[in-house]
């Protein structure tokens, strides 16, 4: 970490310091900078705390890094300024916490303070730099919370049903039933179900069936309802292995990374369960990671259901002033679990004793901008520094942590059947050149074998969820004149047709115009449109199957709690056709699907990216994974151009490990991760000219490093990302590719320092260490 100095000086009041201490500002600067701790603030100004600093003429908020009793060496303490107020007396990021921020920011090149604002709980990141409103918006912080909690009122049974007095009608009995399954119910889930379930409810209150009791509850969607608690179910052989495997490395607080491999459905939710059980018996906290798609209300449900409000769960559907209270409560040591998505691996969590990371592989844990770090691969970092177990699981491993696990560095805990008795959903592989341009039904992307078997799933009354990653009526619309797709102005993408809506979309920065059936650029109304998304699906679906209720689930009719209704519209069985994009794959249990079929693989496959492979198969398996969950058993029909490409050869099979093989090899023969370590120096301005000369700049520096110059470090490009320009910015991107990770950070570490002579003239670069997206 670097020392400078701010570089404009005010005058400051003499008040000789008594120590030192380094302190990170939310600027783009890599390091820290010194300030003087005037004698009295000596034991408030500790590691943590925030403090506002002069900085050039301005005052800014930062964090205590660390304390000193002396000046850094080759400081001139004349110059140096000293600390204006300090702005609590609790560190908001506990020591560890705030060494494992350190080094992640050091891991990424990324600006320290930037990297402790966006791990701050956001309600401490907005308050001002001014200390004089900031306890004017802390009240009113405290009172929003607060006022958020309301109190509900709870039913419960007191009476079992064979000592119960006879019930009264219908209407008792319903509400019995629902008590005796759930233990109990809100006032006001009850009311949602009958109109006039107070009055019912006062009659068996009235009996002594039910008892009434209030209590205050946060107004959270995924603590709405009280969950009753669950009774562990018999592990499995499988299980019982992993999870006494994990629980001796908890207990001995082993440095150890399990792979926990195992099929959807084979109770690997289950073994977390157990090892934070035990993670907690022990004293120890426990923090579970995983993709914000799969943290639903139903996965929530499970864990309340173990371990009741003994749980902090941070996701972004909640309000800062929520979150911050889940912070606090971790923070205080009141609450020792958290579960939540990417940037839960920076919660407070105390004492930490393990680590999870469910569905390892997916790639949401890849933050994409600003301080682009990968939360599983944070997640092995702070479980290490904390000299604590760490698990990975999942169905798919990413390529990277199977590898190790082959080599011996994870330990793998294998769970090969489903817990349940569902067997695996038997794949067909369509192919889409054979069925024709055309279908039976006249819609080019329903192929005869998916038709009958939509049609016969239907007549079974069972549902069926067809999987489309592409939103929209048509992705691309195509002038006869002009002869071009049309083009979003600011985006090097096609216009996708919204039809209903009767707009063209650009689906990267959500441009949009009116369209009425003629080209935008020359009003020709000769078009063509290509291509196939979920709305012109369903249309045809529609005409094809008008007696059956058919749903659509994508980011253009649903968001956040808007998917749940949809999804549970499906799971009660309103819809027997649910068409969709990756949304489809939410939510665990849907004991009705039958039937799970993928438009077309092929879209996945086309993508230009090292790890396309790796993400069909991971798709494909996760889909296919919806199918016949329960008694029914399920059926999954996979449509493609390519029915022998290598990853449908597999998924057909469900054959992870052969999949594996083939994609170990490719990457070996192209140093691919795990065999080299890359970075990805990306660079984008509005003016591509400017552009191009930053490239070209950059390049020559990196080309004449001597790692460069001896090989060890291989520079590749500079080249226009895929998509050259997004938002009006052209984009173009350098990777540096090594198989060594030392090599590589030398590389790194000189283009970091000389990063501020060339993003410039509006040219922003940024450094992307082991990036995951190519786009
Ligand atoms: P995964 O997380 O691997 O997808 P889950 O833990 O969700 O698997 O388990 C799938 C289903 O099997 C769940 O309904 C779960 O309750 C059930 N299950 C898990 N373990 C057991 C077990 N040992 N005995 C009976 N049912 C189990
Ligand atoms: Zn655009």
């Amino acid at each position: 970490m670097s020392t400078r100095q701010p570089e404009l000086f005010t005058p400051q009041p003499v008040d000789a310091p008594g120590s030192y201490c380094e302190v990170a500002v939310p600027l783009p600067t890599r390091g820290c900078f010194t300030y003087g701790v005037p004698v009295g603030m000596a034991s408030l100004v500790i590691p943590g705390v925030r403090v506002v600093v002069p900085f050039g003429a301005q005052r800014l908020v930062g964090y205590v890094i660390s304390v000193s009793p002396t000046a850094p060496p080759g400081l001139d303490t004349d110059k140096v300024k000293n600390v204006f107020h300090v702005l609590e007396a609790e560190p908001v990021f506990p020591e560890d916490l705030l060494k494992f921020l350190r080094e992640s920011a050091e891991y990424y090149y990324h600006p320290l303070g930037e990297v402790l604002r966006s791990a701050a709980p956001a309600v401490e990141r907005r308050v001002g730099d001014d200390p004089a409103t900031r306890t004017e918006r802390q009240r009113t912080a405290h009172k929003a919370r607060w006022a958020r909690v309301h109190e509900e009122t709870y039913v419960k049974l007191t009476a079992r049903e064979s000592d119960a007095p006879k019930l009264r009608g219908d209407r008792q009995a319903q509400l019995v039933a629902m008590l005796e399954a759930r233990g109990e119910v809100s006032m006001s889930e009850l009311r949602r179900h009958h109109k006039s379930a107070r009055t019912v409810v006062e009659g068996l209150r009235a009996r002594g069936v039910v008892t009434l009791e209030r209590r205050e509850v946060p107004d959270d969607p995924f603590f709405g309802a009280a969950v009753p608690r669950d009774v562990p179910p018999e592990l499995t052989g499988p299980q019982r292995v992993a999870v006494d495997a994990i629980v001796s490395a908890v207990e001995a607080r082993e440095r150890a990374i399990f792979m926990l491999y195992g099929v959807t459905g084979s109770g690997k939710t289950e073994v977390y369960l157990r090892a934070i059980d035990a993670a907690q018996r022990k004293g120890l906290g426990a923090l579970l990671l995983l993709p914000e798609i799969a943290l639903t209300p139903q996965l929530v449900a499970r864990y309340r259901a173990r371990f009741g409000d003994q749980l902090a769960v941070m996701h972004s559907g909640l309000k800062d002033a929520d979150r911050h209270a889940m912070w606090k409560r971790l923070h205080r040591g009141e609450v020792h679990v958290a579960i939540g998505a990417r940037s839960a691996v920076f919660a407070p969590v105390r004492n930490l004793g393990l680590m999870i990371v469910d569905e390892e592989h997916d790639g949401s844990f890849k933050q994409d901008d600003h301080f682009r770090y990968h939360g599983r691969d944070l997640a092995l970092l702070r479980a290490h520094r904390a000299g604590v177990p760490c698990v990975l699981g999942s169905a798919t491993p990413s390529i990277e942590s199977f590898h190790a696990a082959m080599e011996g560095r994870y330990r793998l805990l294998e769970l090969p059947d489903r817990a349940t008795t569902a067997p695996l959903p038997e794949i067909d592989v369509v192919d889409l050149r054979r069925v024709g341009p055309r279908g039976p039904t006249g819609h080019e992307l329903l192929s005869l074998p998916l038709v009958r078997a939509l049609d016969a799933t239907l007549k079974r009354k069972e549902q069926a969820i067809l999987f489309l990653n592409r939103r929209g009526f048509a992705p691309s619309v195509r002038c006869v004149r002009c002869g071009v797709a049309m083009e979003c102005p600011s985006c090097s993408v096609a216009l996708v047709l919204h039809r209903r809506e009767g707009a063209l979309r650009c689906h990267y920065c959500d441009f949009n115009v009116p369209f009425a059936g003629a080209c935008i650029v020359c009003g020709c109304t000769e078009l063509t449109l290509l291509g196939v998304g979920t709305e012109k699906l369903e249309g045809a679906l529609v005409a094809s199957f008008p007696a059956a209720r058919i749903g659509r689930l994508d980011r253009d009719v649903a968001s956040g709690m808007g998917a749940e209704e949809v999804l549970e519209k499906l799971r009660r069985g309103d819809l027997d056709v649910l068409v969709g994009t990756q949304m489809v794959t939410k939510g665990h249990d849907m004991p009705g699907v039958t039937l799970v079929g993928v438009i077309t693989a092929d879209s996945a496959l086309a993508f230009p990216d090292f790890r396309a492979s790796e993400r069909t198969f991971q798709l494909l398996a996760q889909v296919s994974g919806r199918a016949g969950r329960r008694e029914l058993p399920g059926r999954v029909i996979i449509q493609t151009y390519q029915p022998d490409h290598p990853v449908l050869v597999r998924a057909r099979t469900h054959d992870y490990v052969g999949f594996y093989q083939d994609e170990i090899a490719a990457r070996r023969e192209l140093g691919y991760p795990p065999f080299g370590r890359l970075a990805a120096v990306r660079m984008d301005a509005k003016d591509e000219a400017q552009l191009q000369t930053t490239a070209t700049a950059l390049d020559t520096y990196l080309r004449c490093l001597p790692d460069a110059v001896s090989g060890a470090v291989k520079v590749l490009g500079p080249a226009p990302a895929p998509i050259e320009r997004i938002r009006g910015r052209y984009r173009m991107q350098t990777l540096l590719r090594s198989p060594e990770r030392s090599a590589l950070r030398r590389v790194l570490h000189a283009l970091v320092n000389v990063l501020d002579t060339y993003a410039r003239d509006g040219v922003r670069v940024a450094v992307d260490v082991d990036p995951v997206q190519m786009l």
